[in-house]
C-alpha cells in the first residue's frame, strides 16, 4: 500500500481501514461493558447480601455503564459490518438496476441512468445526412454537400 494508485485506489483501503476499526472499537466497547456490567452486578448482589443501610449507587452505576458500553460497542459493531454489507448490496445491485433501467427506456436511459444509445446525430441531420453547408439545388431545393457536383435529390448538375 505504498503508491501508484488512482484516487479511488486511495479511498478503498481507507474505508475498509475505518470498517476495521470501528469492529474493533465495538468489541472492546462490549468486552468492557459486559466486565464492567459483570462487576457491578457482583457488587449490586454483594450490597444486597450485606446489611448496610447506605444504599450504594456504584454497582448500578456501573452496570448501566455496562450496559450503555456495550450498547455503544454494538452500535460500532453495527456500523462496521452494515458498512460493508451497504457496500457489496450497492455492488451487485447498481449493474442490475441500470440495466433494468436499460431495458425499459429502450436504452435511452432513466434520468441518465442505464443510457446505452449514442449520442450520435439525431433530428435536423438525420441518417441520410443532409448537409447544412451545402449549395441548394437550382431545381429541385434539395440542400447537397458542399463538395456534391450533382444534386442528392434530382441528379442535376450543381456547377
Ligand atoms: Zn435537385
Amino acid at each position: 500500500m505504498t503508491t501508484s494508485r488512482g484516487p479511488e485506489g486511495h479511498d478503498l483501503p481507507r474505508t475498509a481501514g475505518t470498517r476495521t476499526t470501528l469492529r474493533v472499537i465495538g468489541v472492546v466497547l462490549l468486552l468492557a461493558g459486559l466486565v464492567i456490567g459483570g462487576l457491578g452486578v457482583r457488587g449490586f448482589i454483594a450490597d444486597a447480601q450485606s446489611t448496610s443501610v447506605d444504599a450504594d449507587f456504584g454497582p448500578i452505576l456501573m452496570m448501566a455503564a455496562g450496559g450503555f458500553l456495550c450498547v455503544f460497542g454494538l452500535a460500532a459493531l453495527n456500523a462496521g459490518t452494515i458498512g460493508a454489507q451497504a457496500r457489496y448490496a450497492a455492488g451487485e445491485t447498481m449493474p442490475t438496476l441500470k440495466q433494468s433501467a436499460a431495458y425499459l427506456s429502450d436504452g435511452e436511459g432513466i434520468m441518465g441512468v442505464g443510457r446505452t444509445v449514442d449520442d450520435g446525430p439525431h433530428g435536423a441531420e438525420g441518417s441520410r445526412g443532409a448537409a447544412v453547408t451545402g449549395p441548394y439545388c437550382r431545381s429541385c431545393g434539395v440542400r447537397n454537400d458542399e463538395d456534391a457536383r450533382f444534386c442528392d435529390g434530382c441528379g442535376a448538375s450543381l456547377a
